[in-house]
C-alpha cells in the first residue's frame, strides 16, 4: 500500500486565502486591519526563522505586522513592559512571544501578562479552559487546531475512531486530546494519549485508526507500530545532521516516512504537513481577534 499524502501546504494556502478575504472585508466594512505582534527575545536561530516566517505571512495576508526584537539579556520587567504596550495598542489584535525565551524569563508570567483577548497562541489559562469546555469564542492553539483542520479538510473523519497521540505537552499533546474528544464536528473521537512512561507504546499505536506523533524524536514511529490503512499525522520537526545538505542538516519528523507510508492509508509529510497549518491557524486566530476586538 502507498499512503495518500495529506498536503498541509495546499490546505494551509486555501485557509490563508480565506483569511486574506476576511482581512480585506474587515478593512472595507470597519476600516481596520488585523494586527499581529511577534516578540522575539534573544538570538535562537530556529526562533528567528519562525518569527520571520510569521511576520512575512502576516504581511502577505494584508495584516499590520509588528516585530519586537529584544536582546538575549532582556529582563523579565522589560519584556512585561513591552507586552503591556502591545496589550494597550489598538492596532495590535494578536500577540505572541516566540518560545523558548532565555532562562532569566519566567514563561508562565509572560503567558499570564498577555491580554487573553489577544492571546492568539492560546497559551493563557483562560483560553485553555475555554478550549477544554468546548467554548468556541476563545482561541484554539495553532498546531493542534491545524491537525484537526487538516484532517477535516482532507476528508478524514475522526468521529467514532480511535486516535492515539504520542506526546502530552501543553502545546501539542494535551490540547489535541481536548479538541479531539469534544462533542463537535471534526472531533467525537476516542483518544489515547501516550508519553515516555507509557509501557507497550507500539501496541497502543497499532490500535490507532489515526496516529499522531508529537514527541520530538526523529523518525521514531516505524512501520511495525502502524495499523495497515491507518492515518498518520507527523507533528515532529527535528533537525538531523546531513553533510549533503546545504546547511549541514535536514528536517525530519517523528515518523520514519518512507517505511510508514508503505503501510498507512494516509500520512502527512515533513516539511509540508502540519507546519504550514500551524501558521495558517495563527493567522486565522489573529483575524478572529481583530473581528472581536473591533465589534
Ligand atoms: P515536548 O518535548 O514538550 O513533548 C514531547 C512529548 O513526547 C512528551 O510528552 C514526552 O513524554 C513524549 N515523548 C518523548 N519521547 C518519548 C518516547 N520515547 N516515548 C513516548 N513518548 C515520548 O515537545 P512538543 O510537544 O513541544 O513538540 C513535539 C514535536 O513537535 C517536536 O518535534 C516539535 O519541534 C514539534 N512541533 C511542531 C510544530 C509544528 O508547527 N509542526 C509546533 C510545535 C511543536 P514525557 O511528557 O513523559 O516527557
Amino acid at each position: 500500500m502507498t499512503a495518500r499524502i495529506l498536503d498541509g501546504k495546499a490546505v494551509a494556502e486555501t485557509i490563508n486565502r480565506e483569511t486574506a478575504v476576511g482581512a480585506a472585508t474587515l478593512m472595507r466594512e470597519r476600516g481596520v486591519r488585523p494586527g499581529l505582534a511577534v516578540v522575539l527575545v534573544g538570538e535562537n536561530p530556529a526562533s528567528r526563522v519562525y518569527v520571520n516566517t510569521k511576520e512575512k505571512k502576516a504581511a502577505e495576508l494584508g495584516f499590520h505586522s509588528v516585530k519586537v526584537e529584544l536582546p538575549k539579556e532582556c529582563t523579565q520587567d522589560r519584556l512585561l513592559a513591552e507586552i503591556a504596550k502591545l496589550n494597550a495598542d489598538p492596532l495590535v489584535h494578536g500577540i505572541l512571544v516566540q518560545s523558548p525565551p532565555p532562562p532569566q524569563i519566567d514563561e508562565r508570567a509572560v503567558v499570564l501578562a498577555i491580554d487573553p483577548r489577544k492571546d492568539v497562541d492560546c497559551f493563557h489559562p483562560f483560553n485553555v479552559g475555554k478550549m477544554l469546555i468546548g467554548d468556541r469564542d476563545g482561541f484554539f492553539p495553532c498546531t493542534p487546531w491545524g491537525v484537526v483542520v487538516l484532517l477535516q479538510r482532507s476528508g478524514i473523519e475522526v468521529a467514532g475512531k480511535h486516535v492515539v497521540v504520542i506526546g502530552r505537552s501543553n502545546i501539542v499533546g494535551k490540547p489535541l486530546l481536548a479538541l479531539l474528544v469534544q462533542k463537535a464536528a471534526g472531533a467525537d473521537a476516542t483518544v489515547t494519549v501516550c508519553h515516555s512512561r507509557t509501557p507497550d507504546l507500539a501496541e497502543h499505536c497499532r490500535r490507532a485508526d489515526v496516529l499522531i506523533a508529537a514527541m520530538g524524536r526523529p523518525e521514531f514511529v516505524k512501520a511495525e507500530m502502524v495499523k495497515p490503512g491507518a492515518t498518520v499525522v507527523d507533528v515532529g520537526i527535528n533537525r538531523v545532521t546531513d553533510p549533503a545538505a546545504k546547511n549541514g542538516y535536514r528536517l525530519v519528523g517523528d515518523v520514519a516516512f518512507a517505511e510508514v507510508a508503505a503501510v498507512a492509508g494516509a500520512i502527512t509529510p515533513v516539511p509540508g504537513g502540519v507546519g504550514p497549518m500551524t501558521i495558517a491557524m495563527l493567522m486565522r486566530n489573529a483575524l478572529d481577534a481583530c473581528r472581536r476586538l473591533t465589534e
